[in-house]
């Protein structure tokens, strides 16, 4: 049965550190050695500090290299991020300074492998290391998601889709959020992590998982053998229930809900976590109805012109290729955008968010009774 350990902690590294190591060790870390090709993969998003809480705390990856070193294995750190150069992101987000005295590879991953993650979606591009790796470290941080609601565990592992992929995964899924987060799930089960420890320490809360979020302190180090029991774990503390996390209730609907898990800390409700505003999946109808849908009801991205710097983030993200960099202010294609949110997650200026038509304020009222 998994286990998820639930532990109060801070950033100050002599007490992290044994609490990381003690979690590895009860988890089953014994087994990584000398021969083991462990991959560490943090979330890596995009440059930013760690006091901006988008990015893995540099002590929470520092603690799981010395412990895969410390073993005898010469761990990779590496993800795919969605903006900003590896480089800049493993210099400002300190994780360069905190490696600086191990032996250790950091860097993005670079080639993909087809692999079969199930229907509907068959043969994936997903990062070579993430397959051919012996021990996989999964290291989520603990935020929101505009479009997701939480990016957590199992949505931590999207990141081993290779660059420009990510954005085309975005596009095949389109607005159907249920399939995007079916695709999550698969993906989670096909590269399956060893060990997930949350950051969720400092978390981010509202707007995420970009600059929009807030960071809040929650205090929080959470690890597990299993991905998926960890977000359970979170949602039971955050009070939400399965059917509001995307990624939860596709793995319902895949039967992965069904297996208990053991826990081992104290599951304090936080109620003070302030979610996103997403909209209840709206896909019933004809193409022409969800067209409407799409236009009216669904939450649609808007920049603010006196933050936005015209640096070409956003438009270089779209997947739908539904913004206008030409224009000043930008201009956006509602009829094209699929309500992805990379736009948002990418803007180093937080000069977008998503507003609502009426229509979909009134669902969103609506659905809030129901809950
Ligand atoms: S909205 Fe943000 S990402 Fe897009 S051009 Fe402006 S500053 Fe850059
Ligand atoms: S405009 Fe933003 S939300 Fe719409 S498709 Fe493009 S990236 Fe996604």
């Amino acid at each position: 049965m998994p286990l998820v350990l639930i532990r109060r902690s801070s950033y100050r590294y002599e007490a992290l550190k044994p609490l990381v190591f003690t979690m590895l060790d009860r988890l089953g870390g014994g087994r990584i050695s000398s021969r083991s090709r462990v991959l560490i993969k943090p979330n890596l998003l995009a440059p930013a500090t760690p006091q901006q809480a988008l990015l893995t705390h540099p002590s929470v990856v520092r603690a799981v290299v010395e412990y895969a070193v410390e073993h005898g294995a010469r761990p990779l750190i590496a993800d795919s991020p969605a903006m900003g150069s590896f480089s800049k992101i493993i210099r400002e987000s300190g994780i360069q300074e905190a490696i600086a005295p191990f032996d250790v590879e950091c860097r993005p991953f670079q080639e993909s492998m087809k692999i079969d993650i199930g229907e509907p979606f068959g043969f994936i591009d997903i990062a070579r290391e993430a397959i051919e790796s012996d021990v996989i470290i999964n290291l989520p941080k603990l935020k929101t998601h505009s479009q997701m609601l939480l990016t957590l565990g199992v949505k931590n592992l999207f990141g081993c889709i290779v660059g420009y992929r990510k954005p085309e995964w975005h596009m095949k899924t389109g607005v159907n959020r249920p399939l995007f987060a079916r695709f999550l799930v698969q993906l989670y089960q096909r590269i399956s992590p060893a060990f997930t420890i949350l950051d969720g320490i400092l978390a981010l809360e509202g707007e995420g998982p970009g600059k929009r979020g807030n960071p809040k302190e929650v205090g929080l180090l959470l690890g597990s053998d299993s991905a998926l029991a960890l977000d359970r774990a979170v949602c039971r503390i955050l009070e939400l229930d399965t059917d509001q996390v995307p990624v939860l209730k596709a793995a319902a609907g895949l039967g992965l809900l069904e297996e208990a898990f053991d826990i081992d800390g104290l599951l304090e409700p936080f109620r003070s976590f302030r979610l996103p505003k997403t909209s209840p999946s709206l896909l019933y109808g004809p193409q022409s109805l969800q067209r409407l849908i799409r236009l009216y009801c669904l939450p649609r991205p808007v920049a603010e012109a006196d933050l936005c710097r015209y640096c070409g983030a956003c438009w270089t993200i779209c997947p739908a290729k539904a913004i206008d960099g030409t224009t000043r202010p930008l201009e956006f294609d509602y009829d094209r955008c699929i309500r992805c949110c990379c736009c948002i997650e990418v803007c180093p200026h937080a000069a977008l968010h998503t507003v609502d038509h009426f229509p979909a304020r009134m669902i969103r009222k609506f659905m809030d009774r129901l809950r």
